[in-house]
């Protein structure tokens, strides 16, 4: 018998989020017209200056005029694992318009004037998270572009052990750069897009966009590379001709603290501070039960729980010990352990948080559906779904002891 709070969920309920909707948004602040002409001239004048001195590795560098395809740097699909394309699907029709639509956005950044030249791009950093990139082989550090290609299923299959320091930025991590110690050469195995599987070697620039571009579908950034914080730098657009022209990256003033970094990303303490803490309930004796630690305000995010998946044939031995109490169903083929407090939310009828599942980041996340008050104990529909009054023999998942 299973226990009761193994919540069968329908297919219909799951959750598929979509980040469609946290674009950058780059309506432009109001300029007059002389300071339009001059935010342009500025810029060319940048670009003029990058293919002068060359170091197109600015590429990478946000800027006021960034696409709107460009995800925000805290969106999680630029922390996940891309998916590969079935070979089944390479030459595939859908494959075929992520990959023009990469092209657009990567095109539209190398020819215009007034932006710095785009020397790569992943999938992801425009919200699709599969395993394409482009690179232009041609671009060197000098200032040269003009072979851009698409690797779909990139891989890293040799690095060389000598590496060498360079600068990097992204347009994905707003004006934050910074030195990143990469191998100066490596072989990498992918396919075209007719299907045609290759193996090529690069060196200096171009393996470094490789390395780059791949950590992106790998949901790595850049910035992890860097452990000195002497070495991570914040650069404004203007500032770009000394950092990356004159080489002023070596010894740069302007730093980016770590928290500034977290804050870009999303993950800074504040955002991770979990409203909520362990009572014992005043309706269920000696039983524990969650908290708000302060006020909480309706439909706002308690928390967000990393969860163990764990397959139904283990989930089935899971229920003849304690432990089966405790898992969640989480969709047709796996049951879920949830890793956090909110896991201990006593249950009711007349619930005030609800548990919605993520199944794109693992997480499962707790809403309130009312305002709380501070000390309020919270709970949880079992059910799932906050109105269903089927049913339930248990009303908390604290064991008692
Ligand atoms: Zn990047």
């Amino acid at each position: 018998m299973r226990p009761l709070l193994l919540r069968r969920v329908p297919e219909s309920d799951r959750r598929n989020r979509s980040f469609a909707d946290f674009r950058v948004s780059t309506s432009p602040t109001r300029l007059t017209m002389i300071e339009t002409v001059i935010f342009y001239f500025k810029g060319f004048l940048i670009t003029m200056e990058s293919y002068a001195e060359g170091l197109c590795y600015n590429s990478y560098m946000a800027h006021k005029t960034l696409s709107p395809a460009f995800i925000k740097p805290n969106n999680p699909i630029l922390i996940k694992l891309a998916k590969a394309i079935p070979s089944a699907e390479i030459t595939a029709k859908e494959t075929k318009e992520t990959i023009s639509k990469m092209l657009k956005v990567a095109l539209g950044e190398q020819m215009d004037i007034a932006k710095p030249i785009l020397v790569g791009l992943a999938a992801p950093q425009i919200g699709i998270s599969k395993r394409i990139i482009l690179v232009d082989v041609k671009a060197n550090g000098k200032g040269i572009v003009g072979d851009l290609r698409v690797y779909i299923n990139p891989e890293i299959v040799e690095v060389s052990k000598e590496t060498a320091e360079w600068y990097e930025g992204c347009f994905s991590t707003d004006r934050v750069c910074g030195v990143v110690e990469r191998a100066i050469s490596i072989t990498i195995k992918a396919f075209t897009p007719e299907g045609e599987e290759v193996t090529e070697k690069h060196s200096g620039y171009t393996a470094r966009i490789f390395q780059h571009e791949i950590d992106h579908l790998n949901g790595r950034e850049f910035v992890s590379h860097i452990i000195d914080d002497g070495k991570l730098h914040w650069v404004e657009d203007g500032q770009f001709p000394e950092y990356r022209n004159k080489e002023g990256w070596r010894n740069w003033k302007f730093l980016c603290p770590r928290e500034k970094w977290m804050d870009i990303k999303g993950m800074s303490k504040k955002s991770i501070t979990i409203p909520v803490y362990i009572s014992i309930s005043h309706t269920l004796n000696g039983i524990r039960c969650i908290r708000a630690a302060r006020d909480i305000k309706k439909d706002e995010l308690i928390e967000s729980s990393p969860i163990i998946l764990i397959p139904h044939q283990e989930q089935d031995n899971l229920d003849d010990t304690v432990l089966g109490s405790y898992t969640y169903d989480w969709n047709s083929a796996y049951g879920a352990f949830i890793l956090g407090y909110c896991l201990l939310t006593n249950h009711s009828f007349t619930p005030n948080i609800v548990y919605k599942r993520d199944f794109e980041m693992l997480q499962m996340n707790y809403y309130a559906l009312r305002d709380i008050k501070k000390d309020e104990e919270l709970f949880v529909n079992y059910n799932g779904k906050p109105h269903d009054t089927s049913p339930l023999e248990e009303h908390y998942t604290d064991y008692k002891y």
